[in-house]
């Protein structure tokens, strides 16, 4: 019998096994945790090539500190924002946030999801109260009620087995099929738009320099890499959508510098594609009308989801994690259940308000920038003037620094 067994071990579900794990916590020793993943790439050690990166709120790089993962993200590369420029197409004022304007090195970082995951899996194998099973897929979940366990059918390479824990967590993606299973509802709506990813290098340094331009189109982001790399989210309208993924690279890299405007080509100098292929997601809102039901609880992408614009989803889910896991550890220190209501409350009260704010303001921020109304027009450009008095910029830059959830 499981204490708690984890479906999906992507960056969300690895950093709560990570934190649950005993390689930096002997408390931990004594919790036994199963984490099911699909993917059996993860387990050889082969992550992801679309070559997506995140943003990664100050705040979150806490958190990953203190569970002991973030040593073996920044020995693989991560990469400091010194600057963050949000700009509405080719107005003249921007609003910009300076590393100089907080006590900290930097305002976030840029983390390729790859550096990531494989830090979290090299960190999860050197737990020994963690047992891996991957690849393996989940088959079926039923509530016993006599005996009060979740018990969790699998398929794995040795066959279907039925395993038992006090508290099954979900944290296997937007489309999660744990949700569906728990008869869990919830609100979502598809935005009109499609995320095309693709990674540049640039002639001249990008000096940690990253963009976030607002088009009608929808935005556009600039996350820069280690090796004046940068990580390009262009997001485009449905209809342009086929036309820019099958234009050639030439074309496609006039296109991307059309876009960039020509401030920014001027620090960059020459840009070359690096990606071999341009990634494209369709991006959606998603809340689950309740993150826990007996003895389930759900976390990161599987509990909600939100524009990539704003790149806060991951951040959403570690935020979840540290939540989830400090609840959990504060039981298993008392001889709680890990699986009781009172327990699972206790998370979902700390982190529903948060995510459904962000989840929001995301929306709103993507409607008013995207739209031509002239009465929305006015008042963006009214908002991104307030953000140019320094009190105000101070709150946003709080907010996006994650600096409200920081671990003690
Ligand atoms: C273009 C784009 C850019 C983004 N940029 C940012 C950003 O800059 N900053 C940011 O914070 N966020 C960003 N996000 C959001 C971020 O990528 C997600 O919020 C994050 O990946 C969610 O992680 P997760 O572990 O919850 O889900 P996932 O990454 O979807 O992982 C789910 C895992 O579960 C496994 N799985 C699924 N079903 C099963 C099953 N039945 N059995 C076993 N295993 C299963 C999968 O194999 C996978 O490994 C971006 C998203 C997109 C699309």
């Amino acid at each position: 019998m499981f204490d708690v067994l984890i479906v999906g071990a992507g960056m969300v579900g690895a950093s709560l096994a990570c934190a649950l794990g005993d390689k930096n916590c002997t408390a931990n020793s004594t919790l036994k945790v199963g984490v099911i993943e699909g993917n059996g790439n993860f387990l050889r050690g082969e992550f992801t090539a679309d070559g997506r990166a995140s943003a990664i709120a100050y705040g979150s790089s806490q958190i990953w500190q203190n569970i002991g993962v973030w040593g073996g993200m920044q020995r693989r590369g991560v990469t400091p924002m010194h600057k963050i420029q949000v700009s509405e197409g080719d107005l003249p004022y921007q609003v910009q946030l300076r590393r100089e304007d907080t006590n900290h090195e930097a305002l976030g970082y840029i983390v390729e999801n790859a550096v990531t995951l494989a830090s979290l899996w090299e960190f999860a194998k050197e737990c020994q109260n963690l047992e891996l099973i991957c690849p393996a897929k989940v088959l079926d979940i039923d509530y016993d009620r006599d005996r009060d366990v979740m018990r969790v059918k699998i398929s794995s390479e040795i066959g279907e087995q039925y395993l038992e824990t006090k508290l099954l967590v979900g944290a296997d993606g937007g489309r999660s099929q744990i949700r569906s299973m728990a008869n869990i509802e919830i609100d979502e709506r598809l935005y009109e738009q499609t995320c095309i990813v693709t990674t540049i290098k640039s002639e001249n340094p990008h000096q940690n320099f990253a963009y976030e331009r607002f088009q009608p189109s929808g935005p556009f982001a600039v996350l820069p890499l280690g090796g004046d790399r940068a990580c390009v989210v262009w997001t485009a309208t449905k209809e342009e959508t086929p036309h820019l993924l099958a234009l050639d690279e030439s074309t496609f890299l006039q296109e991307l510098t059309q876009r960039f405007g020509k401030p920014l080509m001027q620090m960059l100098g020459n840009i070359t594609i690096e990606s071999k292929t341009r990634a494209n997601y369709v991006p959606r809102w998603m809340h689950s009308q309740t993150y826990i039901k007996q003895r389930l609880v759900l976390i990161g992408d599987a509990a909600h989801t939100t524009h990539p614009i704003a790149g806060q989803g991951m951040n959403l889910g570690i935020r979840d994690v540290n939540a989830l896991a400090k609840v959990l550890k504060a039981a298993h220190q008392n001889n709680q259940d890990l699986g009781s209501d009172k327990v699972l409350r206790a998370y979902q009260g700390k982190r529903r308000w948060d995510n459904l704010g962000v989840i929001w303001l995301t929306d709103i921020s993507n409607r008013m920038f995207s739209s031509q109304n002239l009465f929305l027009k006015a008042i963006r450009r009214l908002g991104l003037l307030i953000l140019q008095i320094s009190l105000f910029k101070r709150i946003l830059m709080y907010f996006m620094m994650g600096m409200h959830q920081v671990p003690e």
